[in-house]
């Protein structure tokens, strides 16, 4: 039997990336980025959805936008068969949904006359997170049975039949508009002249699942001039019926502490995630912007120099996660974890035991307050005649390594990771800084606090400091900055507990 030649074509995936906030995206969706050696994706795609693609894949923008290549839909269509019939895998992502409102119908018959293996991956489309963030049911038992998704630019869709107002105003449901914004005026006197009431509830969404998500409520008879004198810009879905009127003022999602706040982290971005994501959980606008960069040492020699000699410490002690992974990982690379032996270990706080954990290593100490001074008087004790090995930063406190040798301890320090100051700051954060738009800063270091004030100046933009500890208080005293909110746990929680403390004036649920 003669077997079939593996097919040389690529595939193409249709995937909806969901209407703004990445967590919207489907698992499917991530599955199909994955794999994705080409990336088209439209400019109203978060492109915080991206990061699922690998490093290698091509991402090319489409659309109407500065940083964007404007393609026609012709364009899209041949660069989506020629990648694909050479053997590519493509995605071609799309916000929201792919097929409302998203061509997806002209996408896979062009793609289906070239004889290209296609799959469409459903997306949210923008009204069903409109209508979960801003608590607006687009069905309800007893205000709408039927809802009809409407194109507010028409015009441009030559090809497709008119809207018929007159049907649409009669309609015994929920009408939403896409694309309605610049057209409000046409289609909703549109919608009047056929007999609509003026005084049907209208909500106007922008934005919808974004931490600048924006709600507005008027009528059919106001909605043009609300969005001219309110200046409303695209995205936007606009909800038109009873519905609209029966959502609370203020919804779960518009209720998050921390909602409309502008928070700045500033950690290395490997270790920014846990924070970014509790922040943006709790309601906020996360940017990041590290202000310290984590390099190896200048020089491995004195670490080499003593993992040889690993049994001759009693204590290896680390005051941060970093010191943790850079040392571990100068371990594996030169031999493996078994030369820890039976060697001690000493973690500074709950994240440097957590990364210890992660390389299935068990702290046989942390103190009970997360920092070096703790470290030290929790092991000052048993020092005496002891032999400590301390992983450290370049630019690390002396005080665990000063305390341990009054306490009897031998002590010998080795930089097991640099910390430097970044180089240059993100255009974007910049400009947020100098508008002033942001409000909350975190340090989460004593270095991070120092280069902060060294990029954005002893103000910090008018952003309000929260730091991690007193020390880092007093670091950023010292550089002519005041916190306006410290950590009582020293730790990451700790930071965010810190601000939402300083926001609600009281303790946190
Ligand atoms: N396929 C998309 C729609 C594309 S048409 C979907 O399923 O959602 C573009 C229109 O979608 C915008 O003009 C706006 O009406 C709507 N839209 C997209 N993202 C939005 C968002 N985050 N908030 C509100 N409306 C949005």
């Amino acid at each position: 039997m003669i077997e079939p030649e593996p097919s040389q074509t690529g595939h193409v995936y249709l995937v909806g990336a969901g209407p703004g906030d990445p967590g919207l995206l489907t698992l499917r969706g991530m599955e199909c980025l994955a794999r994705a050696e080409l990336v088209l994706y439209d400019y109203l795609v978060n492109p915080a959805v991206l990061a699922h693609a690998r490093e290698s894949a091509e991402l090319v923008c489409l659309g109407h936008h500065r940083q964007c290549r404007r393609m026609d839909q012709g364009e899209v269509n041949r660069r989506m068969i020629q990648a694909a019939a050479e053997g590519r895998i493509v995605v071609r992502l799309k916000g929201g949904d792919p097929g409302v409102f998203g061509h997806a119908g002209e996408e896979t018959a062009a793609l289906r006359a070239a004889g290209i293996s296609y799959e469409i991956v459903p997306g949210v489309t923008a009204v069903l997170a409109a209508a979960g963030c801003a608590e607006i049911p687009i069905t309800h038992g007893e205000h709408s049975s039927s809802v009809a998704l409407v194109t507010g630019q028409e015009r441009r869709a030559k090809a497709s039949p008119a809207l018929d107002y007159g049907a649409l105003a009669m309609f015994p449901g929920t009408l939403v508009f896409y694309m309605g914004i610049r057209s409000a005026a046409p289609w909703s006197e549109a919608l009047i002249r056929r007999g609509k009431p003026e005084q049907t509830p209208v909500a106007i969404v922008r934005r919808c699942s974004l931490p600048d998500q924006l709600v507005v409520r008027c009528t059919l008879g106001t909605v043009a001039d609300v969005i001219r004198e309110q200046k409303l810009r695209p995205p936007a879905v606009i909800i038109v019926g009873p519905v609209a009127a029966i959502a609370p003022d203020e919804s779960w999602f518009s209720a998050r502490p921390l909602f409309g706040r502008t928070v700045l982290v500033t950690r290395p971005r490997r270790q920014a995630a846990s924070l970014c994501n509790r922040f943006a959980e709790l309601g906020a606008r996360v940017l990041v912007q590290p202000m310290i960069e984590i390099a190896p040492p200048p020089d491995w020699a004195a670490v080499d120099d003593a993992l040889d000699r690993l049994e001759d410490f009693d204590w290896l002690v680390f005051s941060s996660a970093n010191g943790v992974r850079c040392l571990l990982q100068r371990v594996c690379a030169t031999r493996d974890l078994r030369r820890l032996g039976s060697i001690r270990l000493a973690a500074i706080g709950p994240g440097t035991s957590d990364e210890l954990a992660a390389w299935r290593l068990r702290a046989d100490l942390v103190p009970g307050q997360y920092r070096a001074e703790a470290l030290a008087e929790a092991l000052a004790d048993q020092a005496s005649g002891k032999r400590f090995l301390l992983a450290r930063a370049s630019r690390g406190r002396e005080v665990l390594a000063e305390r341990l040798e009054q306490a009897g301890g031998r002590v010998e320090q080795v930089v097991v990771y640099s910390s430097n100051d970044v180089a240059r700051l993100d255009p974007e954060v910049k400009r947020a800084a100098e508008e002033g738009r942001i409000d909350w800063i975190t340090l989460t270091s004593s270095a991070i606090a120092r280069s902060a004030v060294r990029w954005m100046g002893r103000r910090l933009g008018g952003a309000k400091p929260v730091t991690i500890s007193p020390i880092t208080s007093s670091a950023l005293r010292d550089m002519g900055g005041e916190p306006a909110a410290e950590a009582t746990e020293y730790t990451i929680e700790g930071v965010v507990r810190a601000v939402l403390l300083a926001e609600m004036g009281g303790m946190p649920g």
